[in-house]
């Protein structure tokens, strides 16, 4: 298991946490923009010395150890590949400084070449490669020396959407193939939930909820964490009274609202997505949002169903 407690401050941004994760369990830590995930990464690979604290994996205390010594495979945005080295030397790189014999050595890269699908590119340089390939190659450079533990930091962040959806799954399959325990971080949270057994939202450098996806999804912690699931119905005091709930903070989750039910509402805004529509309609005074395989023009009238037991109070 790893185990961490860590403190580190910058001018203005202080990150301060605790932390742990099963072996092979991936956590994805997901947080907006400068909420401190590159740096909890950094102060766990120990690229960057904590102010306090330590890091752990099972029995072995990784605090005092340099980088190269922690058994932490990494893959970060700015670490590219060796332009001067093929596919399969990139691969077999840290094997070489890790001193693998030579037979252990071909078989690693061999078997990495195969699941990431490069074998077809394994003489190529990177440069002969698209986007998508470098990346596995990245990816399959730091899974190579099995690490104990291994960090990515938006490993499909340059990525264009379809090659991040591609990639997104093949890396799933990876991960959990590979049992390693990881930590990811996107700001996406779409792809955490895909990803992970476990998400930790983190804000200015502490965390505010750590838990299964679908646990964090439907029951995120306060107002703020609920808007950055990306949840549109937050209802104020007043809203929620209109609705027939108490009057506090409330956030309706999508299973808690559908089309068809006693509750009249006029569509204002119908947005197409191809696979499906998005609504905004008023009802009982309040704006609401729901989402459809097919939906009323705008200005209709519809009936609501409203599933009050579903209603989530929220702090702050
Ligand atoms: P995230 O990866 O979540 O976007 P970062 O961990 O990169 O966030 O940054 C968190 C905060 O720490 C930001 O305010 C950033 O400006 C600051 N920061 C990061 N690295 C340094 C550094 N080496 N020196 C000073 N401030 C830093
Ligand atoms: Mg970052």
């Amino acid at each position: 298991m790893l185990e961490l407690s860590l403190e580190k401050a910058f001018p203005g941004f202080r990150l301060g946490l605790e932390l742990r994760v099963e072996e092979g369990e991936v956590l994805a830590l997901l947080g907006p923009s400068g909420s401190g995930k590159s740096t909890l990464l950094r102060l766990i690979a120990g690229l960057l010395p904590p102010d306090r604290g330590f890091v752990r994996f099972g029995e072995l205390d990784l605090t005092p150890l340099p980088p190269e010594r922690r058994g932490v495979g990494f893959l970060f945005q700015d670490y590219a590949l060796f332009p001067h080295l093929t596919v399969a030397e990139n691969l077999a790189f840290g094997l070489v400084e890790a001193r693998w014999p030579k037979a252990k050595r071909e078989a690693r890269v061999k078997e990495l070449l195969e699941r990431m699908e490069l074998l077809p590119h394994a003489k190529k340089r990177p440069q002969g490669l698209s986007g998508g390939e470098q990346q596995r190659v990245a990816l399959a450079r730091a899974l190579a020396a099995r690490p104990r533990l291994l960090l990515l930091d938006e490993p499909l962040g340059a990525l264009d959407l379809r090659l991040r959806e591609e990639l997104l799954l093949f890396l799933r399959r990876t991960l959990r193939a590979e049992g390693i325990t990881t930590l990811v971080v996107t700001h996406d949270q779409g792809e955490a939930f895909l990803l992970a057994h476990r998400v930790a939202v983190l804000r200015e450098g502490r965390l505010v909820q750590v838990g299964p996806p679908e646990e964090v999804y439907a029951r995120p912690k306060d107002a703020w964490t609920a808007r950055f699931l990306g949840h549109k119905n937050l209802l104020s005091p007043e809203e929620s009274r209109a609705l027939g709930l108490p009057p506090k903070r409330h956030l309706l989750p999508p299973q808690a609202l559908g089309l068809g039910g006693e509750v009249k509402g006029v569509v204002e805004e119908r947005l197409f997505f191809g696979s499906r529509v998005g609504l905004w309609v008023r009802a009982m005074g309040v704006r609401l949002y729901l989402e459809a395989l097919e939906g009323p023009k705008e200005g209709a009238e519809v009936g609501l169903h409203l599933d009050r037991a579903r209603a989530v109070p929220l702090e702050g």
